[in-house]
């Protein structure tokens, strides 16, 4: 059996950024994180094992002088309020996210109304919406209705989205409300495209594609809804032990991509127990990562 890689995969700059910093020996056993820092078990894993402390919310206890803002960003009013509490606040928000929100901030400028193409609960868009004083979150374009009475929306997207999705959004705004002024800004980060394009290409190659990435990732997400909306069977994991050897029977190609809060050590893993699988030789019989 035939195993490839996606040509792009894994874990993006912003993420690792944000581990290195987190990481960092010299402020870790002083640090908590607000949020996943990223939505990947295993990092979270290595995280606790090395003293950095994570909490859900602002509103939970903070016992260190260090607060971490994720990868994902947060809004100012949350940046200042943890500075105004007395603590030191280290900023890990990608700069591509951060671009979002200052282009969000133009398009209200401009007199836009401001709209996000995104999941509503996920922690980047709260961020992107957390000072706006009006905004709308559109998931679907059955949900474009909600824009009635507007005359003019500015439109950004979650890092993670599918860019046609967005224009899925823009195109039912258009058919429904012609009369609305649109301004479409396409937010969608580049690593998250790479990604995208690369499981498009390997997916016309592949009889079976291995998703690997946290089940709460939005990009791995999407990443398997490439591949079943072309109708390829695909199999969204979090660590080796979860493959089941009956889904490889009868392939001939193995496809694996991965989203973009997924280490190189796990996709490293994942590949050696697919080779195992494929080999014929028994689960669990080479050490997960080894050669
Ligand atoms: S997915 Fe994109 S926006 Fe999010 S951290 Fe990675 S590079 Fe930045």
């Amino acid at each position: 059996m035939k195993i490839s890689l996606a040509r792009a995969l894994g874990t993006c700059f912003g993420v690792q950024d944000a581990i290195d910093a987190a990481l960092d020996p010299s402020f870790r056993d002083n640090l908590t994180i607000v949020g996943q820092l990223v939505h990947n078990p295993q990092v979270v894993e290595e995280l606790r094992e090395n003293g950095v402390r994570l909490v859900d919310s602002i509103d939970d206890e903070i016992t260190t002088p260090n607060v971490m803002i994720t990868a994902h960003g947060a809004a100012r009013s949350v940046k200042e309020g943890l500075e105004a509490r007395g603590f030191t606040v280290y900023d890990a928000s990608c700069p591509l996210v951060m671009k979002v929100h200052n282009r969000v901030a133009a398009l209200v400028e401009q007199g836009f109304f401001p709209v996000v193409v995104g999941q509503r609960n996920h922690v980047e868009v709260r961020g992107i919406v957390g000072d706006l004083k009006e905004y709308e979150v559109l998931g679907d374009p059955s949900e474009v209705e909600r824009l009635a009475g507007r005359d003019r929306v500015g439109i950004v997207c979650q890092t993670t989205q599918q860019v046609e999705h967005a224009r899925a959004i823009v195109d039912a705004i258009h058919a429904r409300f012609p009369e609305i002024e649109v301004q479409f800004v396409d937010t969608v980060c580049r690593p998250t495209k790479d990604r995208q394009e690369a499981v498009r290409e390997l997916a016309d190659r592949v009889d079976l594609m291995i998703v690997v990435g946290g089940h709460n990732s939005s990009n791995t997400k999407k990443l398997k809804k490439v591949c079943d909306d072309r109708g390829l069977a695909a199999f969204h994991v979090e660590r080796p032990e979860q493959l089941e050897e009956s889904w490889f029977a009868g392939k001939s190609h193995v496809g694996i991509t991965a989203g973009t809060s997924t280490p190189h050590g796990v996709i490293d893993a994942i590949y050696q127990r697919i080779r195992a699988i494929s080999d014929g030789l028994e689960v669990g019989s080479r050490p997960v990562g080894g050669p």
